[in-house]
């Protein structure tokens, strides 16, 4: 199972694949961190693969 990136907040509604994607880099206004989950927790809390992302 692979680990994924998710934006801390609720400005989140996609999980990351990449580090290092702009997406879960940007909007430094409402950015407060970001953790790590497994694949599988992200999609139980809704959240959808980011498309910018490449696996
Ligand atoms: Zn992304």
């Amino acid at each position: 199972m692979s680990a994924v990136y998710v934006r801390i907040g609720e400005y989140r509604s996609k999980y990351h694949s990449d580090v290092d994607c702009p997406s879960l880099n940007g909007k430094q206004h409402t950015y407060m961190g970001q953790e790590s989950m497994a694949e599988d927790k992200a999609k139980e809390q809704c959240l959808a693969a980011c498309q910018h992302c490449k696996r």
